[in-house]
Formats: structure tokens, C-alpha cells, sequence
């Protein structure tokens, strides 16, 4: 049987789930793609002890030697990274990079720590500032209404501060943005990131 798509999405993470969903509210047959599986709320939780079992044992098997070193690590079922065995990637020596992966229906969002950052105009024109290249051809005023759209789709929004570098987000929703105890919730909800 053939069915007809008008596009494909490849991986149903917050990336790919929301523009499947952009594309199929336009009208559009949209075939979503994904490699890992649909997990009910309960598996994806895991439970204790069980969780910290896992982490002991990935970690001497090497299955997660690297993704250790993400602080959300030690919150989530360990089941929601992925085997680095299986997954390999290298990157120069003198520029390691930690990659976080998930796979599964939802990618990271699964595992993320509910910070709702807005990105600033720092990191738009940040390869101009740092002399890596050219600024991005957009900038946080050109995103504001999307933005808008998705923290009220998702019931999120970015902290109500009028920090330079944290454009403020749709306020009077539920905020989410420091409810993380992980290090990305310790990392962004200090005043001192604001210049
Ligand atoms: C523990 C943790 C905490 C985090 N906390 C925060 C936070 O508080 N705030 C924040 O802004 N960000 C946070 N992040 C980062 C954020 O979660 C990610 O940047 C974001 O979810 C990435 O979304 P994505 O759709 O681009 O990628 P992913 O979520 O990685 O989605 C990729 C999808 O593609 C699928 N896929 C991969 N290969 C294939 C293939 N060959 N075929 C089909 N499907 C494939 C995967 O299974 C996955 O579902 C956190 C990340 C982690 C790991």
C-alpha cells in the first residue's frame, strides 16, 4: 500500500515533534519518523531502586561513560540515554564535546529539566562577537512570536526578567523554568548570568 506524504520528519524530539506538528496543522500528510520506542509515562519514570541499579551497571559496562558527566543523569531511568557502545562519535581532541542523547518517542524532551530559556541576541551574533564567522541572520525579535506560541502551547515560559542575555518569555503562565533541581536548573536561575 502507498500512502502519500507531503513531508517527512525525521526524529520526534522537541525539534521534530514540533515541526510535524506545524506542518500537519497547515494541512499537510506528515510521515514522523523515529528510531526508539513509544514509552508509557511509567517506563519512562523507571522507579528506585531499579534506576540506580541500571546506572551502576551501564557505567561499568561503558554502555554510558560519557553521558554520565550530564548532571540530569543521576535524575532520569538511565534507559533514556543511549548505549554509547552502539552510538559512537568522536570529536577533535582539543575540542571534546559531551553529547547527550536520547532515544526514544519525545527524545530528550524526556529528560530535560524544564528550563525555558529564550535564546538572547548574545547567542545570535555570537560568531561575529567571538571572530568564528557571521552572525545569524535573524535575531531574538524575530523569534518572540513563536516563542510566544510554543510557551503557550506548552504551558512553559522564560523567566519574567528584563536580563539582556534571557529575553523575558510570555508571562502570567505556570512557570517550569526553575522547577529543575538538576545542574542546567542551578546553571541558568542565578541573577549572575545577567550582564
Ligand atoms: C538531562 C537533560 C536535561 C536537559 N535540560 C534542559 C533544560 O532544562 N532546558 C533546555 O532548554 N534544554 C535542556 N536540555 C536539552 C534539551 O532537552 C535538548 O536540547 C532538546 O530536547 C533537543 O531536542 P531535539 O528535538 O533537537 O533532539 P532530541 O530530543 O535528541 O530528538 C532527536 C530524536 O531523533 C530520534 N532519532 C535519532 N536518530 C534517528 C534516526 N536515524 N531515525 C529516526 N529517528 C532518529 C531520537 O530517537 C530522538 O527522538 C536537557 C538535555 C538533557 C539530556
Amino acid at each position: 500500500m502507498t500512502v502519500p506524504v507531503d513531508a517527512i520528519v525525521v526524529g520526534s524530539g522537541a525539534t521534530g515533534g514540533v515541526a510535524a506538528l506545524v506542518l500537519a496543522e497547515a494541512g499537510l500528510q506528515v510521515l514522523l519518523l523515529e528510531a526508539g520506542p513509544a514509552l508509557s509515562p511509567r517506563q519512562a519514570r523507571g522507579s528506585e531502586p531499579l534506576n540506580s541499579l541500571r546506572r551502576l551497571a551501564h557505567l561499568s559496562s561503558g554502555r554510558h561513560r560519557l553521558q554520565r558527566h550530564h548532571p540530569g543523569y543521576w535524575k532520569h531511568n538511565p534507559e533514556l540515554f543511549v548505549d554509547e557502545r552502539r552510538n559512537p562519535y568522536s570529536t577533535p581532541p582539543d575540542q571534546p564535546f559531551l553529547w547527550s542523547r536520547g532515544r526514544q518517542v519525545g527524545g530528550k524532551s524526556l529528560t530535560w529539566g524544564g528550563i525555558t530559556l529564550r535564546l538572547s541576541d548574545f547567542e545570535f551574533q555570537a560568531p561575529a562577537l567571538d571572530g568564528a564567522g557571521p552572525a545569524w541572520p535573524i535575531g531574538s525579535t524575530d523569534l518572540a512570536p513563536f516563542y510566544t506560541r510554543l510557551e503557550r502551547l506548552l504551558g512553559v515560559h522564560a523567566p519574567a526578567t528584563d536580563c539582556r542575555s534571557s529575553p523575558m518569555g510570555t508571562t502570567g503562565r505556570r512557570c517550569r523554568s526553575h522547577r529543575g533541581s538538576n545542574g542546567w536548573a542551578r546553571r541558568s536561575s542565578g541573577s549572575s548570568a545577567c550582564p
